[in-house]
């Protein structure tokens, strides 16, 4: 989505504004069409941020995933050995 910084010449007004095809670019405050267009540092850094996002959640993925499996290998050595008793829940965490 393509995410402009503006700044209004007419109040000084500073926004942003997705800006789709057709979109009449106004200051929200003023209506003024009189504004200047500015680095976006908005739409790279959510960019970055939510590709940090998805390695740390991967990250976390990995890691649930690497408890999981030795709570359910944990869970069948102790049927091996007591027969048919279930396993005790897992503790809930919070
Ligand atoms: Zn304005």
């Amino acid at each position: 989505m393509p995410i402009f910084d503006y700044k209004c010449r007419g109040c000084g007004n500073k926004f942003e504004l997705i800006v789709l095809k057709g979109t009449v670019v106004a200051c929200p405050s003023c209506q003024s069409a009189d504004l200047e267009q500015m680095l976006s540092a908005f739409s790279v850094s959510t960019d970055e941020m939510s590709r940090a996002r998805v390695k740390k959640a991967r990250a976390r993925y990995i890691a649930s995933k690497d408890v999981k499996d030795k709570h359910v290998a944990e869970a069948e050595d102790i049927r091996e050995h007591m027969g048919e008793i279930p396993p005790p829940p897992p503790p809930k965490k919070s």
